[in-house]
């Protein structure tokens, strides 16, 4: 069974979970932006690309998220979350694996054996980044769909060359980069610097007791980032991972004494309460936490309030109107509607109005009620046609409304206006010469 008292195994637990979640989100659809479709997946809901503005507030959640986490827990996502550190890691261990199976040793051996062992690791590590490439490819392309391709061979270049270009890169990384990338070119990494503060959780050697160090060296040599904790806990190489406070334990309990190497809210670490035991020790920690709670539940209100249906209409702005069989006025529209409903959905739609009768107005189209898909959209030629007599000449206002006969809470309309003739003896004008034509 697996012990759960040094922060390496706490550590892994955490890794298998947040890389299957990682490997999993795209194929819940919890969070994915569908380029095929310009669309986005955001937990229930599916955002429309027109909804940008959505979409830029989502992003923002995302990163207040962020903010708040890695002002109060520092670099914890880098060394427990983040998927460069998982591979780095597998990657060591598989290293160690594949030379205990064929008895080579952990240092040295025959060319022959460096080159079979390079061998598995080259291919392994090939297979492990098409993976990855897949997977972040799913984020913006179905992934079912591409599996189903895949099985099918008939996936398209550039899904299959985004899938390759980022298996590459990762290869690259695996293979060369490794520590390098998340020290020298993470963005995130960078970005810590300018958020943590004085209070901010840190991995802290307690130099008051210095004199206690029996200097074995355990946490460098345990250190994946190659670094002496020792000198400084505000290094940019540390990611906060813990394995040098389990090194320093495990050395110094052998002799009775307590670690020298603690995770801590910054320096003093003197927070008793339950709250300031999470971190939450100062004002400023509170606001942020306050802000990003109401901001959440305001942003997921708004998405749970749109209306599933979206309709736009534009009118024919070259013919205004016609006069059609039994002096009944036409006008001509486009109309745009989309189903962002997760359901399908039957829409009817009608003309409604506030100020007017509507009952003689009728609605002339192919389809209507119209069958849309979940997530469908559909461009329609319809034409609106009156008799007149409830309308003044010139534009009028009026609305198109579409209803899903399936849940007639889900309805929506767009303003349209609807062009009568000027006068009455314009009318009768245009309604001679076309009688004559
Ligand atoms: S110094 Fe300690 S916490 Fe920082 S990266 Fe090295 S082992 Fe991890
Ligand atoms: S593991 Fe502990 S005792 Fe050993 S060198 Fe590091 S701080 Fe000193």
């Amino acid at each position: 069974m697996l012990s759960l008292t040094t922060y390496r195994s706490k550590r892994r637990i955490i890794q298998v979970v947040s890389t299957i979640v990682i490997i999993l989100l795209p194929f819940l659809s919890v969070l994915r932006l569908d380029i095929p479709t310009l669309r986005i997946y955001f937990l229930n809901s599916v955002l429309w690309i027109d909804e940008f503005y959505l979409l830029f507030l989502v992003i923002m959640l995302i990163l207040w998220i962020i903010i708040i986490f890695s002002m109060l827990y520092g670099r914890v996502w880098c060394g427990w979350m983040c998927p460069q550190t998982v591979l780095n890691e597998l990657e060591r261990w598989f290293e160690k694996w594949i030379k205990r199976r064929l008895r080579i040793p952990t240092k040295g051996g025959s060319w022959f054996q460096r080159a079979v062992t390079y061998f598995i690791l080259t291919i392994s590590i090939g297979l492990v980044s098409l993976s990855i490439g897949f997977n972040l490819v799913a984020y913006f392309v179905d992934p079912y769909r591409m599996l189903f391709e895949i099985a099918r061979g008939t996936l398209g270049t550039v899904e299959a060359g985004f899938i390759i270009g980022v298996a590459i890169l990762v290869w690259i990384d695996i293979i060369f980069w490794r520590e390098k990338f998340c020290i020298k070119a993470c963005p995130y990494g960078m970005m810590q610097i300018a958020i943590t503060d004085l209070h901010t959780q840190i991995v802290r050697y307690q130099t008051e007791r210095n004199d206690e160090c029996i200097n074995c060296k355990a946490c460098i040599r345990d250190c994946m980032m190659k670094i002496d904790i020792r000198t400084s806990p505000y290094q940019t190489e540390c990611i906060h991972c813990g394995d040098c406070v389990d090194s320093c334990v495990r050395i110094l309990s052998r002799l009775n004494k307590p670690t020298l190497i603690a995770f801590s809210w910054g320096e003093k670490n003197k927070q008793n309460r339950w709250y300031e035991k999470l971190g939450f020790v100062d004002a400023k920690r509170w606001i942020v936490l306050c802000l990003t709670v109401v901001y959440a539940v305001g942003l997921m209100t708004v998405i749970e309030l749109r209306q599933p249906v979206s309709i736009t209409a534009s009118g024919d702005r070259f013919t205004l109107y016609r006069i059609g069989s039994e002096d009944r006025i036409y006008n001509d529209y486009a109309v745009k509607i989309s189903n962002r409903c997760l359901d399908e959905a039957v829409f009817n739609l009608a003309v409604t109005s506030e100020d007017v009768q509507t009952n003689d107005f009728k609605l002339h189209t192919i389809e209507n009620p119209l069958s849309l898909k979940s997530n469908q959209a559909q461009t329609l030629k319809i034409s609106i046609s009156t008799d007149g007599r409830n309308l003044h000449p010139g534009p009028n206002r009026l609305y198109l409304t579409a209803t899903n006969l399936i849940d007639k809470k889900v309805k929506t309309e767009t303003e349209i206006v609807f062009f009568m003739p000027e006068s009455n003896s314009n009318f009768m004008n245009t309604k001679s010469s076309l009688n004559k034509n």
